[in-house]
């Protein structure tokens, strides 16, 4: 089965700018933080605002305090003053381009004309519209409402930015030939009219589609009129508990299209229901295949594997022969702080990935004296490697434990990390980081005593591939990461940015290796492994274009090219001594 997920599903602009700058009052102002109405039509998050503390005002008191943030749907002109005569710092997340179509009618009210906006009456959006509009204005919500419009001398028309276009197309043309004197402004945003032309275009090519979010919302609502009009067996669903299985268990392609207040997490959760769908049906071999994958995942066995092949790879590119010691250091080191970190830090997988959360809690003994072995056995082995071996593996296990717990209650002198995850980009970097020396520096620092410009070499090698490979999981993570305070570089620096280093950084990678190739200062091999960078860059375009999707079978993908450069330096290593 081909699920296809529309590219432009999910958080607009102006949704994403607003949760962001009410979580980011969270770090800046003290309680309370209030909304003012909810902050988007969507329960699951609303839900997570109000766990952390973040209330809704509903109605403004004559005195108050704290912080009071707009929503993206903008309020009228009075209900602004009010909030800050009560006393509240009011702080405006309504959305550029709401706030576009507030001017428009505000400037042209002072000149007189009048306002007719074309939406839903009662929606938010239109409310805080038509507080611009002065006293001639109205609303429009079917094209037999047109029949009533008063004679008005000169008028304007604007569409709620998140109106259906064809019905706003049919208004234009009603309007044309009864009142062509007046002005029309075409206000719906292209992120609402790219969603709809998409989901037609999706109805074309799929077999059934769902849309996803919160059944309040009126943009999301209107995606499934669209969906249904195509005529495809069309769903909406808030979550994936309200998926109707049975009735999709035929479709051979599924499309997935989310309103503009869902969370990518939201999307995520429902495809991932979809894609074990056809195992739970008829399929029991692949069915074996695929929970035996996600156990290999989950558990970070697989993750670990990489990390073994790494360090072989990078045994092998600074000459050293003996690299089993090594290989199984870096794989206990890695499988044991994965499994530590992912059981005290699993409050983002409540959201970016509900099932390896399940899988967490429910094996949380299992899953403790796993990652304690293995530590205890990567301790062990890092002691008969020699003292520094060990006391780097100690040192980075330390740092790797205290990653998630509190350090400093309440923040130090300013500083408002209490946990080292506080710190910006701080798990991008930490990971890689801690990967480069276990998997670059214990071999030669057992062997030799001292590190060689091979080693340096290979440390870059591999502390950028880690690098690209969690940065990458990270873009995906943003909005669950964000929700739970996760302090990745995708977040500190945007998606776009990211993607950008990632690309550049990965062409770096395979220049490294080539240019050090050519110089001897590692061996041929290294032409060959140049090709894992670059193959990532493949997968960064693929994921760009909406050709591969989160989830098991990317995730296995992805960790499949550490694995990848044990392979090619084993086969490199074959003939080469053959
Ligand atoms: S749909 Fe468009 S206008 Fe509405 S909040 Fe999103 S970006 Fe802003």
């Amino acid at each position: 089965m081909k699920i296809v997920i529309a590219q432009t599903a999910g958080f607009c602009m102006g949704v994403r700018r607003a949760v962001e700058m009410v979580l980011d009052a969270t770090k800046k102002y003290s309680s309370p933080i209030y909304t003012y109405g909810p902050l988007i039509h969507n329960p699951q998050v609303l839900e997570i605002l109000n766990e952390k503390g973040i209330r809704i005002l509903e109605e403004i008191p004559s005195k108050g305090f704290g912080t009071v943030l707009i929503r993206a749907h903008g309020i009228p002109p009075d209900k602004y003053e009010q909030l800050k005569e009560a006393g509240f710092n009011v702080i405006d997340a309504t959305c550029p381009r709401v706030i576009k179509v507030q001017t428009i009618i505000k400037n042209l009210a002072r000149k007189g004309y009048a306002s007719i906006i074309v939406g839903d009456r009662d929606h938010a959006e239109v409310i805080g519209l038509l507080g611009y509009a002065g006293e001639k204005k109205m609303v429009i919500g079917s094209l037999k409402q047109l029949e009533t419009i008063p004679p008005f001398e000169k008028a304007i028309i604007v569409a709620q930015t998140t109106q259906n276009k064809q019905f706003f197309e049919e208004v234009k043309a009603w309007f044309k030939n009864n009142r062509p004197e007046y002005l029309v402004f075409d206000t719906i945003c292209g992120s609402t009219e790219k969603r709809q032309n998409e989901v037609k275009r999706l109805a074309q090519i799929v077999d059934a589609i769902i849309v996803v979010g919160g059944y309040t919302s009126g943009n999301t609502q209107r995606l499934y009129e669209i969906a249904k009009r195509s005529g495809k067996p069309s769903f909406y669903v808030e979550n994936e508990s309200q998926l109707d299985l049975p009735s999709l268990y035929h479709a051979k392609s599924i499309g997935i299209t989310a309103g503009a207040s869902t969370p990518n997490w939201g999307i995520r959760r429902i495809f991932q229901t979809l894609e074990t769908m056809p195992l739970e049906k008829d399929k029991p071999l692949s069915k074996f295949f695929f929970s035996f994958l996600r156990l290999l995942l989950f558990s970070s066995t697989y993750l670990a594997i990489g990390a073994g092949c790494i360090c072989y790879a990078a045994a092998k590119l600074q000459g050293i022969q003996n690299f089993i010691p090594y290989s199984l250091i870096a794989y206990f080191y890695v499988q044991s702080m994965h499994i530590f970190n992912n059981l005290t830090g699993r409050r983002a997988d409540r959201y970016n990935d509900p099932d390896k959360a399940l899988f967490y809690a429910s094996n949380k003994p299992i899953l403790s004296a796993l990652a304690s072995v293995t530590g205890i056995a990567g301790l062990v082995l890092a002691w008969f490697s020699g003292f520094i071996v060990f006391l780097l593996f100690l040192l980075m296990s330390i740092i790797g434990l205290l990653y998630n717990i509190r350090i400093m209650p309440g923040g130090f002198r300013g500083i408002k990390s209490e946990r080292i995850k506080d710190i910006p980009a701080s798990k991008t970097l930490l990971v890689a980081f801690a990967w480069a020396i276990a998997t670059s520096f214990f071999a030669p620092l057992s062997v030799h005593g001292h590190l060689t410009l091979s080693s340096i070499v290979v440390f870059f090698w591999s502390g950028g591939l880690v690098f690209s490979r969690t940065a990458f999981f990270d873009i995906m993570d943003m909005h669950g990461d964000r929700m739970v305070g996760k302090e990745t570089l995708p977040i500190a620096l945007g998606e776009k940015l990211t993607m950008k280093i990632l690309k550049i950084f990965s062409v770096l990678l395979a220049i490294l290796l080539i240019a050090s190739s050519w110089l001897n200062i590692i061996p041929g091999a290294g032409y060959a492994l140049a090709i894992c960078p670059l193959f990532f860059i493949l997968l960064l375009f693929s994921y760009e274009k909406g050709y591969i999707i989160p989830g098991l079978r990317l995730e296995f993908l992805v960790e499949s090219l550490f694995v990848a450069t044990g392979i090619i330096t084993g086969i490199w290593a074959f003939f080469h001594l053959g």
